[in-house]
């Protein structure tokens, strides 16, 4: 028997799973390399990392396929391995789930570039490589689609058009904030509040509205992002904030937040709506297993008899 996400995260929050590319680079990846080709190059090693975090308790595992458009793909000389590294990043991770149910959700993260009139991309050839990632993507399996690490609202729209085009059953849009300088609230490099955000996916027809990554967007960040737009949507919300600050330690960057601190934060996440929680940049394995502690106790605590 299968459940449809949307129908899962109707009867208790979900946990999402950790960073991808941080790992990646622990298990060798060098900088500057393309992570998303290790899909056809490194299945074992990508293989290993999601296991991980099924194995931590993860009910959705994102697919390695962050940068798995042409356009990305094409700066490391894979233009023409996208459906490939797409299709392979589906299989890894269901396989990472050993047969137990668990939601597969396909990943697509920013083209990488500025559109006209800011910058040399048109419109229309990131549209096309979305599309074609996306229907990679939907035709390998996914049980949902997340646009995520977004800033602008045409990137993100043109992300969600494509997604649905597709047929994905679920898609997720997801923004990354920065904390602004006096500290007093947070919008993505673009200018974008939650508020606006949470109304523009609404109206393209997105089905979860989410954040991840950004600058500064510690749990209670999260947090307060959730509630912002559980304020303006009934729509469900997920979050997935960083393990703290990078920090450059040794010309590499390191994140602080250790799984103790971090699983703090998720039964307020919890309670202020959000229905999949999950972690970006520098979290592990055992950040996502505190997660599971904490969510379960949240979710035992809330039960209604
Ligand atoms: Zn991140």
């Amino acid at each position: 028997m299968t459940t449809r996400l949307l129908d899962a995260i109707r009867q208790r929050p979900l946990l999402g799973d950790g960073a991808m590319g941080t790992q990646l680079m622990l298990a060798g990846l060098e900088q500057g390399n393309c992570g998303e080709e290790w899909n056809l190059t490194h299945p074992d090693k990508v293989l290993a990392i999601q296991r991980r975090y099924a194995a931590a308790g993860s009910d959705c595992i994102l697919t390695n396929t962050f940068g798995g458009s042409r356009i990305m793909l094409n700066r490391h000389g894979n233009a023409e391995k996208v459906a490939e590294i797409n299709e392979a990043g589906v299989r890894i991770a269901r396989e990472a789930f050993g047969g137990r149910p668990g939601f597969v959700i396909g990943d697509i993260g920013p083209f990488g570039g500025l559109m006209e009139p800011f910058g040399e991309f048109k419109e229309a050839d990131v549209l096309a490589a979305f599309r074609e990632q996306a229907k990679a993507l939907v035709d390998a399996g996914a049980d949902a689609i997340i646009i995520e690490t977004q800033t602008s609202l045409e990137e993100l729209g043109l992300g969600i058009t494509a997604a649905k085009e597709a047929g994905a059953a679920c898609v997720i849009g997801s923004l990354a904030y920065d904390v602004t300088l006096d500290g007093s609230t947070f919008r993505t490099m673009m200018g974008v509040d939650p508020e606006r955000a949470a109304e523009f996916l609404e109206e393209r027809g997105a089905d979860v509205i989410a954040l991840n990554c950004g600058t500064g967007m510690d749990m209670e960040r999260a947090r307060q992002a959730v509630a912002r737009y559980r304020a303006v949507t009934n729509l469900p919300v997920m979050a997935q904030p960083n393990a703290g600050q990078p920090r450059l330690v040794n010309m590499k960057v390191v994140y602080d937040e250790t799984p103790e601190q971090m699983c703090t934060g998720v039964k307020p996440l919890l309670a202020a709506g959000a229905s999949i929680v999950g972690a970006c940049c520098g979290s592990t394995p055992d950040h996502i297993r505190a997660f599971r502690r904490e969510m379960d106790e949240f979710i035992h605590e809330n039960q209604t008899v």
